[in-house]
């Protein structure tokens, strides 16, 4: 069976490996328009390795090659390399993981020099040169998420003056709740970062060289000799329209066994919605989590449809500065967003790590009120405690309720203060809170 494979990223990385650890029937074609070893993160000696085993398990792999064009009804993709050669290849199955490209405000001079989107690994990269680089002294980061976060944390790792905006009153508030994003906004503050919340980006300001020097917004002008915009993405599936079925998005539709409205075609990753539990609806949820997860199903997929998708919870983990938090499922903005009902109970306690450290934590759980099952969760602490995180994702999935929580059973080891986790003590809180209601 012949197998195309599109993109190299998360989920063309996974399926491929899957392929070769499930199959040995297969032939492979892999394409990737940027440079594969890049994408993946290979080094040079692994990326010799890997090329010579991937070639002798029939993988032919097509570097710096776009696929410009799939033919379904003659089960052909045609690509184009870096020198402008034309490509053809037939397909038995395609698989797609295109990913999404980020997007740039549509404001007037966004095309000046330094101004920089992040959409994935190279463009990290790219972020940590600059950070390096002793030219840049002011710099903007537009866009409070995990990535603009992300940001933040590298060039304020490197001592740069940044100024964050926001066109929303917190940062980070589609993940979480207030609780959390205050103690973060004092984090930043502590650490030299000037924050711009609520202000709306008007446009940017270039000197005769064409390069940035500032950004202006509805409330102020910030010097910026960089500017990092990390507000957003949309899918990169225009080139697919008329093959495969799209929401009005630009989202490839797939069913649960992840074909889309062709059958011999597959979809994957950030082109994609996932079903999500905690709110009992389709999205799209652009983690690599998920991205690998469906490959997994793609591949066990392949010549049968045997396995329906698992939903997910958008469980995620991140850090700013010293802080290091996770979340999963509903919080108080994604709940009222998907118009579903919620209780919740926080925790912020002093937990022993070990017999001579302590942890500080805050912990929240989200639950339906009426059925008191378990609908999401956030933690945060210095100490990194964001596995904790994956135990609730599981409730979540295996629909717990806030009293199986509160009565579960977690270790307890012998010398440390407490007693109950902080599975039991959220838990108890949540029970308190819910019969008070
Ligand atoms: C800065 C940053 C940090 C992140 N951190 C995390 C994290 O900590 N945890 C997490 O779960 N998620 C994280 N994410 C999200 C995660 O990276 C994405 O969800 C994931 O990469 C999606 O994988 P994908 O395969 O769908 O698409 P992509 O990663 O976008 O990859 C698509 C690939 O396809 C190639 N391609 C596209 N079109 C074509 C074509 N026509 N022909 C050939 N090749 C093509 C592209 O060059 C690209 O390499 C982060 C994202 C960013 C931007």
């Amino acid at each position: 069976m012949k197998i195309v494979v599109l993109g190299a990223s998360h989920g063309g990385f996974e399926t491929v490996e899957e392929l070769l650890a499930t199959y040995d029937d297969l032939e492979i074609k892999w394409f990737e328009k940027n440079d594969l070893a890049a994408v993946i993160g290979w080094d040079k000696e692994t990326t010799i390795h890997k090329i010579k085993e991937l070639e002798d398990r029939q993988v032919e792999i097509f570097n710096k090659t776009e696929v410009i064009k799939v033919n379904a009804k003659e089960h052909k993709v045609e690509a184009v390399d870096r020198n402008g050669n034309k490509i053809s290849e037939s397909y038995d199955k395609l698989i797609l993981s295109p990913g999404a490209k980020p997007n740039m405000l549509p404001v007037s001079g966004n095309d000046l020099k330094n101004i920089q989107t992040l959409g994935g690994r190279e463009d990290m990269d790219m972020i940590r040169e600059k950070a390096q680089d002793p030219t840049i002294e002011n710099v903007v980061v537009v866009g409070a998420g995990y990535i603009g976060v992300g940001a933040v944390q590298i060039l304020g790792m490197a001592h740069k003056n940044i100024t964050l905006i926001d066109v929303s009153e917190l940062p980070l508030s589609t993940y979480l709740d207030s609780e959390f994003t205050h103690k973060i906004m004092s984090e930043f503050v502590d650490k030299g970062v000037h924050l711009a919340m609520h202000n709306f980006v008007q446009n940017f300001v270039g000197n005769d060289q064409n390069e940035v020097t500032s950004v202006v917004t509805d409330k102020a002008e910030y010097p910026a000799d960089l500017v990092v915009v990390a507000a957003g993405s949309h899918p990169n599936t225009e080139w697919l329209n008329g093959v495969v079925d799209m929401t009005e998005r630009g989202l490839i539709k797939t069913d649960k066994y992840l074909h889309t409205s062709n059958p011999d075609i597959f979809a994957i990753g950030d082109v994609t919605e996932v079903f999500y539990n905690p709110g009992q609806n389709d999205m799209n949820i652009s983690l690599a989590s998920n991205a690998r997860l469906q490959a997994s199903y793609v591949v066990r997929n392949l010549k049968d449809d045997c396995y329906s998708i698992n939903g997910v919870q958008g469980t995620s983990a991140w850090m700013a500065f010293d802080y290091k938090f996770a979340a999963t499922g509903l919080n108080e903005t994604t709940a009222k967003r998907l118009d579903v009902a919620i209780d919740s109970a926080f925790i912020e306690v002093d937990v022993p790590r070990d017999h001579t450290q302590i942890s500080h934590i805050l912990f929240k759980v989200v639950f339906d009120p009426k059925t008191r099952a378990i609908l999401g969760a956030q933690i945060m602490s210095k100490d990194n405690l964001n596995d904790n995180i994956n135990a609730i994702s599981i409730a979540i999935q295996a629909k717990l309720t806030i009293d199986q929580l509160a009565y579960g059973d977690f270790f307890f080891e012998p010398g440390l203060k407490s007693q109950r986790s902080i599975f039991n003590l959220v838990g108890l809180k949540a029970i308190e809170k819910g019969t008070s209601n």
